[in-house]
């Protein structure tokens, strides 16, 4: 699957917000909207821009993905699943993302960013319920246990990572044994304890159902 492999600093300030794409860095003086809170390129400075209708749909959408690191393919499949199922879709869809391995990963402090919990997973270094999956896709449900796998138990990413999150509040619908390196999901996350950002998910809704 392809990724975007270019510089993630370029995305926050795209967007004038921390997605939160470089673990520590993100809460260091060192971050790029710290010091240059403006769009990249030429005409980033250019404040006379106002964006509006499809503009801001767009904005949203696309913070939103990039946050979650996934391709325009994956998110619109995800919002067809969502906007299939009972419920009101944009809960529905952050539901969804909040749930996937690699994000539940990085709620866990396992790892200090969605790249980073990404490549653990896809290079196998977790387990739920006991078995491998090396699929960041992959949607937990409640009562999933979501672990380390004991052969990873001593990687110095993962400590490394364990100890730099052990601040950082934990979502209340997962359970986090930082010592054992494994938590749960005790859950289905609401919408008020979703996502770090903030953002309007009514304008994803109304911009994928023209
Ligand atoms: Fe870069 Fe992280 Fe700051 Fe975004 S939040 S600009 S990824 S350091």
């Amino acid at each position: 699957m392809a990724r975007y492999i270019g510089p993630v600093c370029r995305l926050c300030r795209r967007e004038g917000m921390k997605l939160l794409l470089k673990g520590e860095r993100c809460h260091s003086e060192k971050c790029a909207i710290e010091r240059r809170n403006f769009a990249p390129g030429q005409h980033g400075k250019d404040r006379r821009m106002k964006v509006v209708g499809y503009g801001l749909q767009l904005r949203e959408k696309q913070k939103v993905r990039r946050h979650y690191g996934l391709l325009e393919r994956q998110f619109r499949n995800l919002f067809e699943k969502a906007s299939q199922s009972t419920g009101v879709t944009g809960d529905v869809l952050l539901s969804m993302l909040e749930r996937r391995l690699d994000n539940v990963v990085y709620r866990m402090g396992f790892g200090t960013s969605h790249p980073q919990c990404r490549q653990l997973v896809r290079h196998g270094h977790l387990q739920v319920n006991g078995r491998r999956v090396n699929i960041p896709s992959f949607l937990v449900k409640p009562n999933d246990v979501v672990e380390v796998r004991s052969k990873s138990r001593s990687n110095p990413t993962i400590l490394a990572a364990r100890d730099a999150t052990a601040h950082a509040p934990t979502p209340n619908w997962l359970e986090v044994d930082r010592e054992a390196l494994r938590g749960r999901v005790l859950a289905m996350p609401k919408r008020e304890e979703l996502v770090q950002l903030q953002l309007n998910e009514r304008l994803i809704v109304e911009l994928y159902s023209k």
